[in-house]
């Protein structure tokens, strides 16, 4: 995978709350991987709280628009000569990239407009519109006030502790995190919570598709990522290669969820699953990837 150095990275679209202290210096930092409990419960909480399930869904105090991060010295440092070495200005151009795509597809496929949504950039713990979370979540998507978070150390837990190596495993993260947002825009996400309202006992199958439509949709933009532009209309990619796409479904294979409670030393339970197996995820990915088009990702097969 090749960026392209003129490319603009568009902060605008970020939110740097790092070191503003989401919870006003007072909460204790939860540390990552603290024990072996810790590292378990981390990997099993990354993936079930992607689309915010782990949290409660009546927030207690929505920080609302009065905690705008202060995104001044991001700005700078991403529009400097080297920015595209900076791991948090090569996450924006990749949520620029993501949201590029998706204004022009979203119209396209679905007939229905696009509606930016910022991310986060926190560090250790943060208030949501989902409510209180700290990085042990791992990367995820709130319905409630439209925002994607991540803690952009998780990569690091990605490579070390679930082995998904390479650059390309961060598009696909945010991506993945981008398919929740427009899944919340289509309302596809609002009739799953319905549905698993009816059903409780499809809960976490319901939870399976909309995991795997988000894989699904990270594909299709990986498909059409080298014809995202900036502002300007500069290409944001020269090039993706076959290597950066296995990457993409060596991660999603990673964090499959037999592979996930394997690794932990439990059981694999398939009652127990909200994101899909290794299998599955690959090959939602994959079709997203192989068709280039949203509309071939329907996980629900009309049940919704
Ligand atoms: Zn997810």
């Amino acid at each position: 995978m090749e960026l392209n150095e003129n490319a603009r990275v568009d902060t605008s679209q970020v939110e740097d709350r790092r070191g503003s202290g989401g919870g006003g210096g007072m909460g204790i930092p939860i540390p990552i991987g603290g024990g072996r409990g810790g590292i378990v419960g981390m990997i099993i909480a990354v993936l079930v709280a992607l689309v915010g399930g782990g949290f409660g869904l009546n927030a207690a105090t929505n920080g609302g628009g009065s905690d705008q991060g202060d995104n001044t010295s991001l700005e700078q440092k991403c529009s400097a000569q080297d920015a595209l070495e900076q791991l948090d200005c090569r996450n924006t151009l990749y949520v620029n990239s993501i949201q590029a795509y998706w204004r022009t597809a979203m119209p396209e496929v679905f007939g229905e407009q696009y509606k930016p949504s910022k991310t986060v950039f926190f560090s250790q713990n943060v208030s949501t519109g989902c409510g209180a979370a700290d990085s042990g979540v791992g990367p995820f998507y709130c319905p409630a006030d439209d925002l994607v978070y991540i803690d952009l150390t998780f990569y690091r837990l990605l490579a070390d502790q679930l082995g998904a190596q390479g650059e390309f495993a961060q598009p696909y993260v945010l991506a993945h995190e981008y398919g929740h947002h427009v899944q919340d825009l289509l309302g596809t996400e609002a009739q799953m919570r319905r549905q698993q309202q009816r059903d409780p006992q499809s809960a976490n199958t319901l939870s399976v598709k909309l995991e795997l439509q988000a894989d699904c949709y990270a594909g299709a933009w990986a498909k059409n990522a080298t014809g995202t532009s900036d502002e300007q209309g500069q290409k944001i990619f020269k090039s993706i290669t076959d290597q950066d796409i296995q990457q993409a479904i060596d991660t999603a294979e990673k964090i499959g969820d037999d592979a996930i409670q394997q690794r932990s030393g439990r059981p694999v339970n398939p009652d127990e699953f909200t994101h899909g197996t290794s299998e599955q995820r690959k090959q939602w990915f994959t079709k997203g990837f192989s068709t280039g088009d949203p509309k071939a990702c329907d996980t629900f097969g009309g049940t919704l």
